[in-house]
């Protein structure tokens, strides 16, 4: 439908995939990297609803506790989201969403809730199970109605939550229903992938799925060059600075060009841990200044370890980072390091699948 000035309805002319200039002239290759992509989050996304539980008891009372503190406490446009964990020895905690309207300030409704868990659990209590829900309310005209729906959490809530327990189960929508899924199977951590924790049989049988994801992105000739520059960089700056680790990021931006980025060292402060951003973050963000977007990275980590050795580690992205990656670009792969199966590639999205996505029962192109 055109408007008045005969302008058509950008909602109709809209690209299913929002492309840049540099990318609508790759054209065919695009198409190729997006049937991909698409490929390996159907994969995926056909095993967790394959291993997704139904709500236990205690769980459906979780999420009903969630939404009613919600409910409660909501105020449209500021307090929209509401948590509560539950750890293994009874205790349960809230969280509300804090919108400080600052990116840096504001904090998740579960990583609030995860928080205030680890001021409130028994000494070596676990979290069990996690359910978020969001409240909105839609206002047209006369017609007002509230609605209070179950949601996942974000990247950065998953790395909080793999961290404190990765067997922990997420309360979210998942094919339609409301179900648990746990949330390595939603956070593949770095220690997951290469198979260098305990791992029940469904673990593994998706770690081997994962593994059969990343046959579909090979390691390509400039992908190695990329690792070998990066290892390079990362030999040097451990050999040249003080003893701690470092971290790396080497990237190959959707332009062709390549870029590293380190940190000297971990820059962590006693009061707030770590108070640097991760250095895959600082990268994805110098890429955007250079107008371009990163297309596969690899991060590092090293430190020397007597005159000559030194040790090399092959990471994931932290949750801050993922979510940046994502945004940037949803085409973007990561190197990842599979054990003793080797480095592997594997698409952003499948290192972090999308709530929105897992909602729906059926697969579509949704970029
Ligand atoms: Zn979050």
């Amino acid at each position: 439908m055109a408007n008045p000035e005969g302008v058509p309805n950008p909602g109709i002319i809209r690209e299913p995939v929002k492309l840049s200039r540099a990318e609508r002239v790759v054209g065919e290759r695009l198409k190729e990297m997006v049937a991909k992509v698409e490929r390996a989050e159907a994969a995926q996304k056909n095993f967790i609803f394959r291993i997704a539980q139904p709500l236990n008891d205690h769980e459906g009372g979780l999420l009903s506790r969630a939404k009613a503190y919600i409910t409660e406490f909501f105020e449209k446009k500021f307090n929209q989201l509401g948590a509560k964990v539950a750890g293994d020895q009874g205790t349960e905690s809230k969280g509300l969403q804090f919108d400080g309207k600052i990116g840096e300030v504001s904090c998740c409704a579960a990583r609030r809730a995860m928080f205030n868990f680890k001021n409130e659990c028994k000494p070596g209590e676990k979290i069990q199970a996690i359910s978020e829900a969001r409240r909105d309310q839609v206002d047209s005209g006369a017609f007002k109605k509230s609605y209070t729906e179950s949601v996942g959490p974000c990247a950065l809530c998953r790395d909080a939550l793999s961290s404190l327990n990765k067997d922990a189960k997420v309360i979210q929508p998942i094919g339609g229903e409301v179900k648990t899924v746990p949330v390595s199977f939603i956070y593949p951590s770095r220690k997951f992938l290469a198979g260098e924790e305990s791992m029940s049989d469904l673990e593994k049988e998706y770690r081997e799925l994962l593994l059969a994801i990343s046959k579909d992105f090979p390691i390509t000739a400039d992908d190695q060059m990329m690792i070998k520059k990066g290892e390079r960089r990362l030999e040097d700056k451990v050999n040249s600075g003080p003893d701690e680790e470092v971290m790396l990021v080497a990237a190959r931006g959707f332009s062709g060009e390549t870029y590293t980025n380190t940190t000297p060292k971990l820059i962590r402060n006693p009061q707030s841990l770590v108070i640097d951003k991760p250095v895959e973050f600082q990268l994805v963000c110098e890429s955007a200044e250079n107008q371009d977007q990163v297309l596969t990275l690899i991060v590092f980590k090293g430190k020397r370890e007597g005159s000559q050795q030194h040790t090399k580690k092959v990471m994931l992205p932290a949750g801050v980072s993922r979510e940046l990656i994502r945004q940037f670009h949803p085409l973007a792969t990561v190197i990842v390091d599979f054990g003793k199966d080797g480095l592997g590639k594997l698409p952003i999205e499948v290192l972090y699948p999308l709530v929105y996505k897992l909602r729906k029962r059926k697969n579509g192109n949704h970029f």
